[in-house]
């Protein structure tokens, strides 16, 4: 008998991994919880039956989060992160020794939990002594919040079910004010190819730009979500993400990464027409 893990990307379109074991299901407060073990990806996750992590691809995703804002300005010493209870965003960030302090929001404690045990990988430095962890709901988190970040990082779930608050205007504009006069807000940005996740894009891009002076849109190729096409959202108060690299800077700390460089920094700024063409559109 064969088992296979199948999710459901457009009404017309199924993505399925051949799965030799289903290790964990789990139904939180917010969502139900899966964890399963597939020989080509190894132990992944998904929440309400849409990928999260894979140990295999999760590399991808959590460089470019990460180190196109921190290569930006490498300055950054407070840093929030919103979502991302599996822990990849917090274990990239923790290889910086000039950052200082880490507040990670998740609203879901029964993600954390659950990685802790089957993920390791990604959840290894969820107990470092830089990371405050809050079990709140980001949106609010940030409400109180004024002049106090240089960097936040949306790592969230898609904007339905309870991310759906994290692709709000009212959320924008409190991480507008809750960054510093020279704050980066860097978020995962859906996927460009279907139309159901390029319109969730369209919008967050629209509503970012209404907030910040610099508003940017950059790609990877992350192959177990949908369409294997994904983006990230930069906006900024100041720093414009290529002009401003200081790539000497970053290179000079040595740090070992698989997916990122800084030749992929400028490159993943590189836009196909067809997304130039949605952005362009976003609002109109
Ligand atoms: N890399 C993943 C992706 O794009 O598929 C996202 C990973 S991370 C697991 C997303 C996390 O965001 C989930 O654990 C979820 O519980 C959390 N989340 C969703 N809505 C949230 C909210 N309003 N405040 C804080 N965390 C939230």
């Amino acid at each position: 008998m064969e088992l296979w893990y199948t999710e459901q990307h457009t009404d017309n379109v199924r993505f399925s991994i051949k799965v030799d074991k289903h290790l964990y299901s789990g139904q939180s407060e917010f969502q139900r919880i899966d964890v399963f073990k597939a020989q080509e990806f190894g132990t992944f996750f998904t929440l309400d039956g849409l990928m999260m992590v894979t140990e295999k691809d999760e590399f991808i995703y959590h460089d470019m989060i990460v180190h196109v804002p921190m290569a930006t300005n490498p300055k950054i010493k407070n840093v929030l992160v919103i979502g991302a209870g599996d822990g990849g965003t917090v274990r990239e960030l923790t290889r910086y020794t000039s950052i200082e302090n880490i507040d990670m929001v998740e609203i879901d404690k029964m993600v954390v939990d659950v990685c802790k045990e089957y993920l390791p990988q990604t959840a290894c430095k969820l107990d470092d002594p830089k990371v405050k962890l809050y079990f709140e709901d980001g949106l609010k988190f940030v409400r109180s919040k004024e002049n106090t970040y240089d960097l936040i990082i949306v790592d969230s779930t898609d904007p339905f079910g309870p991310g759906e608050g994290l692709f709000t205007r009212e959320f924008y504009g409190n991480c507008y004010k809750a960054l510093k006069e020279d704050g980066i807000l860097v978020n995962q940005h859906e996927s460009p190819y279907y139309d159901s996740y390029a319109k969730s894009m369209q919008r967050a891009h629209q509503r970012i730009q209404e907030f910040f002076p610099v508003c940017r849109v950059y790609q990877a190729h992350i192959p177990t979500y949908p369409s294997g096409h994904w983006l990230f959202g930069f906006a900024s108060k100041k720093y414009d993400p290529v002009a401003d690299l200081d790539e000497q800077a970053w290179n000079s700390l040595g740090l070992k990464t698989k997916y990122y460089n800084t030749d992929i920094h400028k490159g993943s700024f590189a836009l196909p027409n067809y997304v130039r063409e949605l952005l362009a559109g976003a609002g109109k």
